[in-house]
């Protein structure tokens, strides 16, 4: 299909089906999409990462471990994850992990509520396995609670309450891809609170409506 399509794909469309060769397990195509992609935009560290899950989810390890290695050889270093909101004409930035808002400790507390709610509700758990998302050591459960796309999130928890009075759509950006534990978390949310979200990251556009997202989990 990607072949045959009137315009020329782009590397979104590659990491996309990479993304699915993911999911399914399907090293074989992975393995051409990944080369595909490392040709196109060999300077590009998020392929490197891609690819390397890939290989990690379905267990071939020497291969996963091999590609980020080269990763690191090449020196190549992933752009900082940052996400965006525009609250009353004010564009709030929050980086991972990012401690610097005034609001940060109302942040941390409403998001913890938030998680313990949707566990209860939706029986969301972090998915440690999509840390791997992200070039840096992520794989603990509290860097994942501090992902951008949450921080940026919970500061308009906090500041319009969680009945968002009025306007019952948060609109968040983000630089990088969502990783699948935001995106669950995210999904979960929006049937908690009945909110919907909509999330524009490196890739697409996410609406995350009544606990489903439109990207029906492919991105
Ligand atoms: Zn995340
Ligand atoms: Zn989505």
């Amino acid at each position: 299909l990607i072949e045959k399509m009137p315009l020329k794909p782009n590397v979104g469309i590659w990491q996309t089906l990479l993304s699915v060769c993911r999911m399914h397990g399907d090293v074989e195509m992975g393995k051409q999409v990944g080369e595909i992609l490392l040709r196109r935009e060999g300077n590009n560290p998020a392929n490197y990462v891609m690819v390397s899950n890939m290989y990690a989810h379905a267990g071939y390890w020497k291969e996963s471990e091999k590609i980020r290695e080269t990763l690191k050889r090449k020196g190549l270093k992933k752009e900082a994850g940052r996400s965006w909101v525009e609250m009353d004409k004010e564009i709030h930035i929050f980086y991972n992990g990012d401690g610097m808002h005034p609001l940060i400790e109302e942040i941390h507390e409403v998001l913890k509520e938030m998680e313990k709610r949707v566990k209860e509700e939706m029986g969301y758990v972090h998915s440690i396995n999509f840390s791997l998302h992200d070039v840096e050591e992520e794989s603990k459960m509290e860097s994942l609670r501090v992902h951008s796309e949450k921080l940026a999130i919970g500061l308009v928890l906090v500041r319009r309450g969680l009945k968002l009075k009025g306007e019952r759509v948060i609109r968040i950006f983000k630089n990088l891809r969502v990783c699948g534990d935001c995106h669950a978390f995210i999904k979960g949310l929006s049937k908690v609170l009945k909110i919907v979200f909509v999330v524009r990251d490196a890739n697409r556009f996410h609406r995350f409506e009544n606990g489903l997202c439109s990207c029906g989990d492919y991105w």
